[in-house]
């Protein structure tokens, strides 16, 4: 059996010499390279920044077009780890995983195993977690052989599936940008339109029809679609169609890069608020669009944080009264990001992701000083 295991910039240099990935200019503190021949296992750890404490991030199971591809992923994912945590003033720096997933592949106990095996040779400087294709119960192969994973099962001691905190939070941010547009943080009468009622969309759901507000969903799956209009009233959409519907609020809560060139101008809401990461195919490009069109937008790391804050509990345990607060918090952080952006007239996140680079510096400088 032969393990390979190599900084990033050794290998991605050897294999695209003449490519335009510059590592220095995001500020990625380690990127790592593993593979294990035995197992089928490549993978890519981006650490981005650990000021504030190890970097946690989810581990993605995703089919790249080639391993450029989950570089670029990896690089932006975890950057984007680094200020969510730090916007939410949580103790974690950023980070994030990538397992290239092949034809037929398969998340097996000795590839998981393999996995944690080398997420313990990085010290916990990285500590990994469930995302896109893992789910918990991955994360108790990997914790097999290695201490540093969150995202376990309540019966295995784990903090459990954070969707529902993630849908508390996205309601809380909600709640905070109907505040900064119409005055009122009460969604009583509201028009929402959730796209994607899956883990998070469908507690998400429940929340805003407890408020009495007017609910409309849209999902590609049947049975998703089925499971939310047996526990709540909502109106069922086509997908294609909600975003064009006239709406107070449109919540993405499916995939990422759906606000684009294309669906921007298609909008008809005043503002955009929902659980799904890297919501804006291009950040400069479409947060402009959206001011340009008066529409509020709520940075996605800053409202979809509920999850991670429920994640860390695994390292900082806290009651669950105490990650409800913490989560209640991100409605005053919500507030303060929009009063900036409005006051200077520049996209919401743009003054987020400041606020978050901010505090990092603080610390930063902190240190230097002592
Ligand atoms: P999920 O996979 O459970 O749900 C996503 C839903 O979107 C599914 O029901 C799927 O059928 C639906 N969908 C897919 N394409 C669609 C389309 N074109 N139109 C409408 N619906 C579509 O995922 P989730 O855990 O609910 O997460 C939703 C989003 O929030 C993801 O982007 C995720 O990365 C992000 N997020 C989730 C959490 C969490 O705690 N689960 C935390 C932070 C961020």
């Amino acid at each position: 059996m032969k393990i390979i295991e190599q900084t990033i910039s050794n290998y991605i240099f050897s294999n695209y010499s003449n490519d335009s990935i510059h590592f220095s200019q995001k500020g990625h503190e380690q990127v790592v390279y593993f593979q294990d021949e035995a197992t089928g296992l490549q993978a890519i750890v981006g650490i981005h920044d650990t000021t504030l404490g190890p970097a946690v991030g989810g581990l993605r199971f995703f089919e790249y077009q080639d391993e450029r591809d989950a570089l670029k992923d990896v690089l932006r994912l975890s950057r984007g780890m680094t200020y969510k945590a730090s916007i939410a003033g949580l103790n974690c720096g950023g980070g994030k995983a990538v397992i290239m997933k092949k034809k037929g592949m398969k998340l097996t106990e000795a590839l998981l195993r393999k996995y944690g095996t080398f997420i313990e040779r990085l010290g916990g400087h990285y500590i990994t977690a469930p995302d896109y294709n893992t789910t918990m119960e991955h994360m108790v192969e990997i914790a097999k052989s290695t201490r540093h994973v969150i995202g376990l099962p309540v019966a295995s001691g784990g903090s459990g599936d954070p969707s529902e905190n993630t849908a508390y939070g996205v309601y809380m941010a909600m709640k905070a940008t109907a505040k900064k547009t119409f005055g009122r943080d009460c969604l009583t009468g509201k028009k929402i339109g959730i796209a994607g009622v899956g883990k998070v969309g469908y507690f998400l759901a429940q929340l805003l029809c407890k408020e009495e507000a007017i609910v409309y969903v849209a999902d590609i799956c049947a049975k998703r679609l089925q499971a939310i209009t047996e526990v709540c009233k909502v109106e069922v959409v086509a997908a294609e169609r909600l975003c064009s519907r006239p709406l107070d609020i449109y919540a993405p809560c499916a995939l990422g890069a759906t606000l684009n060139s294309a669906t921007i101008p298609m909008l008809n809401c005043a503002i955009v608020v929902g659980a799904a990461n890297n919501q804006l195919a291009d950040q400069d490009r479409d947060g402009k669009l959206l001011l340009k069109r008066g529409i509020i937008y709520t940075p996605d790391f800053l409202a979809n944080a509920g999850g991670l804050i429920n994640a860390v509990t695994e390292l900082e345990p806290r009651s669950k009264d105490l990650v409800k607060k913490r989560t209640e918090q991100l409605y005053t952080i919500c507030l303060d990001v929009l009063d900036k952006a409005a006051k200077t007239a520049r996209p919401t996140q743009e003054i987020a992701q400041e606020m978050a680079i901010a505090r990092i510096q603080s610390i930063k400088n902190a240190q230097l000083g002592q």
